[in-house]
């Protein structure tokens, strides 16, 4: 099939090349003409295993890039995977979609070359598939920026949603076998086009992955739930984590045992510092926000945010209750929200770290990818090359990132120093330190 997918981020250049490793003839369009010129070239402007490969793969093939919108009329179906940022007030930002939707609608009323194999010279109709993450008050919106632009074209023009749940770091994987697939779909031939579209990708996971259709804004709202679900399964792990080390019982030992309730399941239970990234912050703050406006006051979600938010505050509670750290130099070990990417976007490091400089301390921090990133951020702090370089000389270290680089460092705590009476002074926030002699160590929820 022919398909066009604008916007060509994280989620974008993974759905486009994934989609040509499928057989599909694939056009990347984004206005970033950096990035288009990389994809040519055969690469991503964003890191993720296994990426470059499929693009080395098919760049120049099945799969080209552009910053114009030309390939449209012709494509069977448009993805559009643009940004979806939050607002101020945590509301979902549609700005950039919607543009791009109004662009999409505009080429289309503009038509192709119509050549035999374009969808106009077959059935005349156009599927334009939101694969960006919007609540369900959002599809309406995009609809009618979509039809706007199509003006006379509009009645060809069918809008559906597919939401996407991988993850960074994990994102060809997570595309290639998938839990579910979720068509959002108004019309019968708008669902068995998208099945025709993945079904080259569904057979090569053996016809295992549970196909979801329903209507596009039920569709979304499976994204949104899906993601608040985790985020407040986080947040239970770690309010109930807190509650244990008030009364200095591990934490992780209880929810080992609780993950074997298959009600329950054994992921994410791991309590700690608390999520972050581009997506839980802002999935959860959209839905609230959207709910808000609605009339529904979302209590339990709002919860789940004040424990997350509340994690870096109590590490540094911990750290208050053996060090005063002002003018004494503090590590700060893992500064990219999870391991195995750069991305420092709502990382826990972020507060983490305002609040070391609140108390007056040196904040050194070490990252083995996301120290120029957080160079961006905080230009001032010292950057070290290694955690055993960041150690060296610390009165106290905060570990923030499970990196699993962290888990042997063990000598290399014997070059922690300072004034504290009580010695070197380690608060682990994702329990990947093994406590040792010499060292004052307090995990967060153990
Ligand atoms: P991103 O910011 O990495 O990429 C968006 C791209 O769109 C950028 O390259 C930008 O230059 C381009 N763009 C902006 N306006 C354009 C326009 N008018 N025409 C063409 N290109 C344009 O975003 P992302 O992380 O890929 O996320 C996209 C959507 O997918 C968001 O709604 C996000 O919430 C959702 N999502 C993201 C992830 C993730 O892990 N990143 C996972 C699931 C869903």
């Amino acid at each position: 099939m022919r398909v066009t997918v604008v916007g060509s981020g994280y989620v974008g250049t993974t759905l486009a090349a994934c989609l040509a490793d499928a057989g599909h003839d694939v056009t990347a369009v984004d206005i970033d003409p950096d990035v288009v010129a990389a994809l040519n070239d055969g690469h991503a402007a964003i890191h993720e295993p296994g990426l470059d490969d499929l693009l080395a793969e098919h760049a120049g093939d099945r799969l080209r890039a552009t910053t114009d919108y030309e390939s449209v009329p012709d494509a069977d179906v448009t993805f559009l995977a643009i940004g979806t940022p939050s607002n101020e007030d945590g509301s979902i930002d549609l700005g950039a979609l919607t543009a791009a939707a109004e662009m999409t609608g505009e080429a289309l009323a503009e038509g192709g070359e119509g050549d035999d194999a374009s969808p106009a010279d077959r059935d005349d109709r156009h599927l334009v598939v939101v694969k960006s993450t919007i609540t369900p008050p959002g599809v309406a919106r995009v609809r009618e920026a979509l039809l706007a632009g199509a003006g006379d074209a509009a009645d060809r023009v069918e809008l559906a949603t597919n939401p996407e749940f991988l993850r960074e770091g994990t994102a060809v994987d997570d595309f290639q076998h998938p839990d579910k697939v979720v068509f959002g779909t108004e019309a019968e031939w708008a669902t068995a086009r998208l099945e025709a579209l993945y079904e080259p990708l569904l057979a090569a996971t053996d016809g295992n992955v549970p196909v979801v259709r329903t209507d596009p804004e039920t569709a979304v709202m499976i994204k949104y739930a899906n993601n608040a679900f985790l985020a407040s399964k986080i947040s239970l792990a770690n309010d109930l984590g807190n509650i244990c080390k008030r009364f200095g019982i591990d934490a992780y030992e209880v929810m080992d045992a609780v993950g074997l309730d298959d009600r329950i399941g054994a992921k994410f239970l791991r309590s700690g510092v608390g999520y972050g990234g581009s997506c839980f912050p802002k999935d959860v703050d959209a839905i609230r926000a959207a709910a808000r406006e609605a009339g529904y006051e979302p209590a339990l979600l709002d919860a789940a945010v004040a424990v997350n938010d509340g994690q870096p505050e109590r590490m540094l509670d911990l750290l208050d209750a053996h060090a005063d750290v002002a003018g004494e130099r503090v590590a700060v070990l893992g500064l990219a929200f999870k391991p195995g990417t750069d991305d420092i976007r709502n990382s826990r490091a972020i507060p983490v770290i305002e609040g070391l400089r609140e108390r007056g301390a040196e904040v050194v921090g070490y990252d083995p990818v996301a120290a120029e990133n957080t160079r961006e951020r905080f230009p001032d702090i010292e950057y070290a090359d290694s955690a055993a370089a960041a150690l060296d000389g610390a009165s106290a270290a905060l570990v923030v990132t499970d990196w699993d680089e962290f888990a042997a460092l063990d000598d290399a705590f014997d070059a922690m120093g300072g004034a504290a009476a009580e010695g070197p002074v380690v608060i682990d926030g994702r329990r990947v330190i093994e406590r040792r002699e010499g060292l004052t160590y307090e995990g967060l929820t153990w």
